[in-house]
């Protein structure tokens, strides 16, 4: 039996909103469907996280919780180290955010992020409600998703640096605000999807697991997957 495949589940009761639990459940799914042994260790606020987790996840939160974890994770440190080694990071929403520059606080002013991507969020002229739908951008290297489908809830609006490309273009829905959506840097994938995201979109799940095995996978697809997406896309886009 192969060594498990690492995961660290980051403060999943501040940052687990929306259900993005599901995006651990489905990796442990995915990596199931090939073989793959995982272990989840699910981190709180003050244990210390994981130095060498093959995979890490962040799901969303609500400004007082994204502030706080925000705090724990700079105190912490490791989550740091893990971007530095290339370890792969999921983050969803305020996860997403914090791995910025700054974001907005409860209070609207800008709160300091972990700077491990070139992005800063502020808020948006109004709340981002709803469902969302984006075309992966044209970047080589994210295994073949056609089209990526979640839905979101949020008042920030993302600005990417230059060197930072956008997971994807929004064909419905608001994303980062300016008809981009999401953001890929080496190997953290930010986005605003819930779904839960990798429900949704298990493409994005077996990335993820490459990156964090450093093999290619079997392409697998699920027929209640393929069932839920073309639901999804036939009600939000018609046809
Ligand atoms: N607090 C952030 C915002 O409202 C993120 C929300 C979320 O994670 N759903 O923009």
């Amino acid at each position: 039996m192969s060594d498990p495949v690492v995961i660290a589940s980051i403060y999943p009761d501040l940052l687990g909103t929306y259900g993005d639990g599901g995006n651990v459940i489905t990796l442990r799914h995915r990596a199931a469907l090939r073989g793959l042994p995982t272990e989840v260790i699910a981190v709180q606020p003050g244990d210390a996280l994981p130095d060498g987790a093959d995979l890490y996840v962040l799901g969303g939160g609500e400004d007082t919780a994204q502030v706080a974890a925000c705090e724990a994770l700079q105190k912490d440190g490791a989550l740091a180290r893990a971007a530095q080694r290339g370890a792969p990071i999921l983050a969803i929403c305020a996860g997403y955010q914090l791995l910025g520059t700054f974001f907005p606080d409860a209070t609207g002013s800008p709160a300091p992020g972990l700077e491990l991507i070139d992005l800063s969020t502020s808020r948006l002229p109004a709340r981002a409600v709803g469902e969302l739908v984006a075309d992966p951008t044209d970047r080589p290297g994210l295994l073949g998703a056609d089209r990526f489908t979640g839905y979101e809830n949020h008042a920030g609006g993302t600005t990417l640096g230059p060197g930072v490309a956008p997971l994807g273009r929004v064909v419905a829905g608001v994303g980062n605000g300016d008809g981009t959506e999401g953001a890929v840097s080496g190997h953290i994938v930010g986005t605003y999807l819930h779904g839960p995201c990798l429900v949704r979109n298990p493409d994005i799940a077996d990335q993820l697991l490459e990156w964090a095995t450093g093999s290619p996978l079997t392409p697998v697809t699920e027929a209640a997957v393929a069932d839920l997406r073309a639901e999804r896309f036939r009600t939000v886009l018609g046809g």
